[in-house]
């Protein structure tokens, strides 16, 4: 009888894309994916490690997964991803009730830790595989409309806040050959929309075929003619004009780019080691504004990090002024252990002066939406209808190319369609509107 597996999935995109490639790696060892705790023999939690409070999401669960083995003794329980790769084998000491670990990138010795963990052998495999990129390994897609195509892994940046390099290794790119083949199945197969993806996509290479990223990211346009294709995340010291230029050249690469900014202080820039100053920033934002008019811009931004002075926060608020964000990521600096600036920069700004400054970058981005959103209110946009509405049935829910959230009435259209959508109303989030 095959064995049923229950997989739940935390953190960024790069973990739902992992999630469909371990599904794949499951299914060939004959496991069935459920979507339900309770009948599942096997669960595995894919985690995220890069704030406490996801950490502490996963020990509340494994609690409660001790419950549950208390009445189906055999149910087995995994942790992988990003937390047991920073916590490694102490994580059986924390926490009782875990019989396999793995890391980001050993999930093809799954089927191995399972079949120990069967035979009551607890194992870890946390080891760093410098060349893994999981290329060859048919995904099992969640989606049928829009989907991801990871194209490298892991990254080289040493930002100070950031646990990503001592959880995911360093970077190593997904051949060309192997990521053009995929969205060109994924045209055939009816997908509308590929989100290249990747921890700073704009350093992508393949060695052997000399290949960068503007160059992927044209010759997948060229590979799924008529299907959108996003990519995340950027980091702009990376952002090339050529890039750009491609971006601008083909209609169905969408006029969006997200780019982590996360302070607008050069000081607080330079504490983060991020590479680039306010100055670069809004220099890359400008060239990218001029080559591609009505793009959108979205970004991560991080209030009260180590040494920030009440100066350096109003530089945030007036850079978010300058570049209008259409929207942001928005976060209190927390300490990860491990990182540069845990071990060598005090996190000296008072909790509630992080939620007090967090919160005026919020109410600002929650402004600056709400004005973009009101200017396209008469506005024709051409939307990918995602899903039905959560308001009503009788409503869909989709994306403009520039990534706003639209919902609109469903007039006979379904899942899948692109319809041109007339703007009636707008909230800081959401576009309202009627097909034309
Ligand atoms: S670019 Fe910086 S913030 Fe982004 S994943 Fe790499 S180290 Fe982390």
């Amino acid at each position: 009888m095959n064995k049923k597996v229950y997989i739940r999935t935390f953190g960024c995109q790069m973990n739902l894309a992992d999630t469909e490639i371990i599904s794949s790696l499951l299914q060939d060892e004959g496991y069935v994916m459920t979507d339900s705790e309770e009948s599942a023999d096997l669960v595995i939690l894919n985690t995220c490690a890069v704030r406490e409070n996801a950490v502490e999401k996963i020990m509340n669960m494994l609690d409660n997964l001790k419950g549950k083995r208390r009445l189906r003794p055999n149910l087995l329980v995994g942790i992988i991803g990003c937390v047991p790769q920073y916590y490694r084998e102490k994580m059986f000491s924390m926490t009782d009730g875990i019989d396999f670990l793995a890391g980001p990138d050993t999930y093809r010795q799954l089927p191995f830790l399972i079949e120990n963990a069967e035979q009551g052998i607890r194992g870890a495999n946390l080891a760093f595989v410098p060349e893994e990129t999981y290329a060859g390994i048919e995904p099992v897609r969640t989606g049928s409309i829009s989907t991801f195509v990871p194209i490298m892994r892991g990254c080289n940046n040493r930002c100070a806040f950031c646990v990503v390099p001592f959880t995911r290794g360093k970077e190593r790119s997904r051949p060309m050959k192997s990521v053009i083949e995929e969205v060109g199945q994924l045209a055939e197969k009816g997908y509308r929309e590929v989100t290249l993806l990747g921890q700073n996509v704009n350093s992508y290479f393949d060695d052997d075929a000399r290949c960068g990223f503007a160059e992927l990211l044209e010759r997948a346009s060229l590979a799924a003619e008529g299907v959108r294709i996003r990519f995340t995340t950027s980091h702009p010291k990376d952002i090339s004009e050529s890039l750009v230029r491609v971006i601008a050249a083909h209609d169905n690469i969408c006029n969006t780019i997200h780019l982590p900014v996360q302070s607008g202080s050069t000081r607080v820039l330079k504490l983060m080691q991020r590479g680039h100053s306010r100055e670069d920033y809004l220099e890359k934002t400008a060239m990218i504004r001029s080559i591609i008019p009505g793009v959108t811009i979205s970004t991560d931004l991080i209030a009260g990090f180590c040494g920030e002075t009440v100066e350096d926060h109003r530089e945030t608020l007036s850079l978010m002024e300058e570049v209008r964000f259409d929207f942001s990521y928005m976060f209190c600096y927390s300490v990860r252990p491990g990182t540069y600036a845990a071990k060598h920069l005090p996190d000296d700004v008072a909790e509630e002066v992080k939620k007090q400054r967090l919160e005026e970058i919020i109410a600002l981005q929650n402004r600056i939406s709400g004005e973009l959103h009101a200017a396209e209110i008469g506005s024709i946009h051409e939307v990918l209808a995602e899903s039905e509405s959560k308001r009503s049935r009788e409503m869909l829910m989709g994306r403009t190319g520039t990534n706003r959230v639209v919902v609109f009435d469903r007039n006979g259209y379904s899942p899948g369609d692109l319809v041109d959508v007339r703007i009636q109303s707008a909230t800081s989030a959401t576009l309202l509107g009627n097909p034309e």
